[in-house]
């Protein structure tokens, strides 16, 4: 009798090796198919600190883009790294049509830059903020239809081990090129979550689930939401509140460079 239990012992035992190999594999393998999703908050830095507090609160990794040089750069610069989520720079660039100059900021390219001038303001405006990630643009309609300039953008990144993200704000063609000519990675925006101008809560989080859909059709989604002027208060409540919906749709929110490393790996 003992021997008989052994042997059923002993077969259950080789028997559950490989079942226990098989359940491994299968979960890492989920893991690396989950859709993945990042949120990019604009225009930190400003004096209109409207919604940062209230999105600080937020317990998932986002990904902070920061004006250089202006009221509250430093500052949100700080605190945000405390918390740990990601920074980017928010770097100003000159619109298509003539804005007010306080809207850039006291650094800006400007549309008749060089090359080298913009590669110049870019250093400079990096200095603020240490171990950053990637940088964006603040406004930039003009500078984003400009090849030369988005030529010597894609470089700065590359020399600099930067990824850069396209806001797709307007005529994108400049910003694609030029990442192809680098030989870049394309990182673009998916959705707005104040999109149309439109900024209330519900709104926001109607993008919101509209990015998470994307996600789980390609793989992955970016989308940009604002503090301040653009968005506030109520792009961060409604932010807070959506996450979970988010979570349930089977999507994680991961800080940009996670998407970055993905497409960078898969383009190997
Ligand atoms: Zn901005």
């Amino acid at each position: 009798m003992k021997r008989i239990i052994c042997l059923i012992l002993l077969s259950l035992t080789i028997l559950s090796v490989p079942l226990i190999c098989k359940l491994n594999i299968k979960n890492t393998a989920n893991a690396a198919n989950q859709p993945i999703m990042s949120i990019v908050i604009d225009d930190f830095g400003s004096y209109d600190q409207s919604g940062v507090e209230t999105l600080l609160k937020c317990k998932v990794p986002l990904t902070c883009a920061i004006m250089p040089n202006v009221d509250n750069s430093e500052s949100n610069f700080k605190t945000i790294s405390e918390l740990g989520h990601e920074v980017i720079l928010h770097m100003p660039m000159q619109s298509h049509v003539n804005l007010p100059e306080n809207w850039y900021g006291p650094v800006y390219i400007a549309n008749y830059d060089t090359p080298e001038a913009a590669k110049t303001k870019l250093e400079k405006c990096m200095k603020q903020f240490q171990n950053i990630k990637g940088f964006n643009v603040h406004i930039g309609s003009g500078v984003t239809r400009n090849k030369k300039l988005m030529t010597a953008i894609y470089e700065f990144a590359k020399e600099h081990n930067l990824y850069f993200l396209d806001s797709r704000t307007i005529e994108t063609h400049a910003t694609e090129e030029a990442c192809k000519d680098t030989n870049s990675i394309y990182l673009g925006r998916d959705v707005f979550l104040e999109a149309d101008k439109n900024r209330s809560y519900s709104g926001v989080k109607f993008r919101l689930n509209e990015a998470a859909q994307i996600a789980k059709e390609k793989g992955y989604a970016i989308a940009i939401g604002h503090v301040g002027a653009e968005g506030g208060e109520n792009t961060a409540k409604a932010i807070l509140d959506t996450l979970p919906e988010i979570e349930k749709m089977g999507v994680k929110i991961v800080p940009l460079s996670e998407i970055y490393e993905k497409l960078k790996s898969e383009s190997k």
